[in-house]
């Protein structure tokens, strides 16, 4: 009963016509900061995490602490359980699924493989079948990935390019989303907008993506293995500050059309969308580190590696114009002021004592 005034307290609005938002992965890095955001705005936020290990789980648990100030709960538990999420669509009205919960990493594919399938593809089903069969149905936004370009090397990437050469486990599992949610959308109705992210970076960042252990090691004075492309170029990304990808989230959030019904039954069909969220602008591997050295006023050790890390592309770059045009995404940060603004963060999370210029808590 506590649980369940907890779950009602937490999706309920505060703004006339404001939204009942489901987020799913609110425990991992972008799922926070959208949750705030919805929340700051007067949304209604109901999280859903089940705060697994693949990275530090208490980093997790303070980013959940951070959403319970701000009157955010977050349900423990799995895309894989149905049961729990028809019993939070029995409770909430949900208007929107912000589906964020996945798999994330290339690498960890070697190590678990069925963790990607399990989360990504199976999972996502089955949050799907509980939103076709809700009533109301709720539109779905959710996260794709710019790794499924793989290895197309069109440049930049559009949104009608080709992504038949995933290059991770990863990649396959998100190109694979893509096309289940055509189906859920063509079949039930259902209105889903897919947003392949381009390598997002911030304040509570994942420490398994490189500039978050490339800063942990650098201030460690351990050496960091910069990898390179086959043909001995440089890799590079095309980095993104948070702030920029939760704006996008939003945007796609609030253009988002109502699913129509079984069978588009109501009104002709439901929308379907698939959208790049980048920065516009790569940086090359290199350059990262050397943005990193001077916020950290440390000399980094690298090693350098003339092949690439498996499961890597070489190259990423977004064309965003059509979310520019359908709900006026424009990335506004760039990757010095954003980097800067994670290692405050991360200097002031760890309580290190750094030489960072104006982030040391004691200064
Ligand atoms: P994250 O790992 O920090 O967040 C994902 C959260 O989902 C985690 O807290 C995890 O515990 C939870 N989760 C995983 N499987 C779950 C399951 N089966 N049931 C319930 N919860 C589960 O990752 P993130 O960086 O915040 O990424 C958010 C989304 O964006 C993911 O779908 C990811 O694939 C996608 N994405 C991220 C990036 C990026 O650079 N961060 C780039 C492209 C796409």
């Amino acid at each position: 009963a506590q649980w369940e005034k907890e779950v009602r307290r937490s999706s309920t609005p505060r703004r006339a016509n404001g939204f009942s938002v489901l987020v799913t992965g609110a425990g991992g890095f972008v799922g926070t900061h959208c949750s705030l955001a919805l929340k700051k705005r007067g949304d209604g936020v109901l999280g859903l995490d089940n705060f697994n290990t693949y990275y530090d789980p208490s980093l997790k648990r303070a980013r959940q602490k951070m959403l319970k100030q701000h009157e955010i709960f977050i349900v423990e538990g799995d895309l894989n359980d149905g049961e729990l999420l028809a019993k939070l669509f029995d409770i909430v009205p949900f208007t929107h699924i912000l589906h964020l919960a996945a798999q994330a990493g290339v690498r960890y594919a070697m190590e678990n493989p069925q963790s990607y399938v399990s989360s990504n593809i199976a999972g996502f089903v089955n949050l799907l079948e509980v939103a076709k069969n809700a009533d109301p149905q709720p539109a779905i936004v959710w996260a794709s990935s710019s790794s499924v370009y793989g290895l197309n090397t069109e440049n930049p990437f559009s949104e009608s390019h080709r992504t038949d050469q995933p290059a991770s486990l990863y990649a396959a599992t998100k190109k694979a989303g893509e096309e289940i949610a055509h189906t859920y959308n063509h079949i039930y109705g259902l209105s889903i907008t897919g947003l392949r992210f381009f390598t997002v970076y911030g304040p509570w960042g994942r420490p398994d993506m490189a500039y978050f252990f490339f800063t942990k090691d650098i201030l460690q004075g351990k050496a960091i293995n910069i990898y390179q492309t086959h043909d001995n170029k440089e890799v590079a990304r095309d980095f993104t500050f948070i702030d920029d990808i939760v704006k996008g989230c939003l945007g796609a959030v609030d253009t988002a059309e109502k699913s129509t019904g079984k069978g588009g039954k109501k009104r002709g069909p439901a929308q379907l969308r698939v959208y790049n969220l980048g920065n516009t602008s790569p940086v090359t591997v290199g350059k990262l580190v050397s943005i990193l050295e001077s916020l950290l006023n440390v000399k980094a050790k690298k090693h350098v590696i003339k092949m690439p890390r498996n499961g890597d592309v070489p190259y990423t770059h977004a064309n965003v114009s059509l979310a520019y045009n359908d709900f006026g995404y424009k990335p506004t940060t760039d990757l010095s002021t954003g980097l800067r603004k994670f290692v405050k963060w991360y200097v002031s999370y760890y309580g290190i004592q750094s030489r960072v210029k104006g982030s040391n808590p004691s200064a």
